[in-house]
């Protein structure tokens, strides 16, 4: 069996002092560990990728202009996050797509930019709570891994991440037969579209992972891992649900 993908995102949080939960984190691994990343905020990238250079957690930007260079203010490059020692990066967080609209379009340029740059792109999907009570959920979903996964993705390494945004940061999480229905289409998705990269791809399972729900949610069908938020920002509540994997 293929080790799960467990992933941090510290979103807008973290001075020089957090480095301590990510080596905190790093000590804290057994022998048998998940593969494990840490995305903190992009003026942590580079410290953090040095603080934990002799181990084996991955480090990730949040996000990525799809641009190499130029004048974008505020922005970040694919290759700069690289070039900071960032393997990872998540794209088309839904704070993203919400906040600054980006669009399938957009993020799918993004996932270009990504593999450009020699970064695993973790390419986020989800309904809002409109959109599953209106029963369209699937829908959603695969039209947005449609829109969002280039055809460049086939034979790349990457990972998908169903994270319905009314279960991010609310304390809400689906029913595990929920999650195991979305990550099925999603996979079918995946493996039609991409073929033989599509089908081994982990699709990660985000929105209020703790430990307390960690070994239930990762042992669904089809969950090749998660994406966390509030509960990667302290090592302790990370490696609660690094030994549900
Ligand atoms: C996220 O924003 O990617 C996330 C999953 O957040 P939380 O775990 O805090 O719900």
């Amino acid at each position: 069996m293929t080790a799960k993908l467990i992933v941090g995102n510290w979103k807008m949080n973290g001075l020089g002092a957090a480095l301590s939960e990510a080596q905190a984190v790093a000590a804290g691994l057994g022998a048998v560990s998940p593969r494990v990343g840490l995305c903190p905020p992009a003026t942590l990238v580079e410290r953090m990728a040095r603080a934990l250079s002799v181990g084996p957690v991955l480090v990730g930007g949040q996000d990525c202009r799809a641009e190499v260079s130029g004048a974008f203010t505020g922005d970040v490059s694919a290759e700069m996050l690289a070039d900071a020692g960032a393997t990872l990066v998540i794209l088309g967080h839904s704070e993203r797509r919400a906040g600054y609209g980006e669009t399938d379009a957009l993020v799918a340029a993004k996932v270009e930019a990504a593999l450009r740059a020699g970064l695993e792109p973790i390419i986020c999907v989800g309904e809002t709570l409109a959109e599953r009570e209106a029963g369209r959920a699937l829908e959603v979903v695969t039209g947005q891994v449609r829109g969002s996964l280039p055809a460049a993705l086939a034979g790349a390494a990457f990972a998908v991440a169903y994270e319905p945004v009314w279960a991010i940061g609310t304390g809400l999480t689906p029913t595990t037969a929920q999650i195991e229905e979305v990550h099925v289409a999603i996979r079918a998705e995946l493996a039609s579209g991409l073929g033989a990269s599509g089908a081994r791809a982990p699709i990660l399972y985000g929105g209020s992972v703790k430990p307390s729900n960690a070994a239930e949610i990762l042992s669904a069908a089809e969950v090749g891992g998660a994406l966390v938020g509030g509960a990667s920002l302290k090592a302790q509540d990370f490696l609660g649900i690094l030994a549900g994997a």
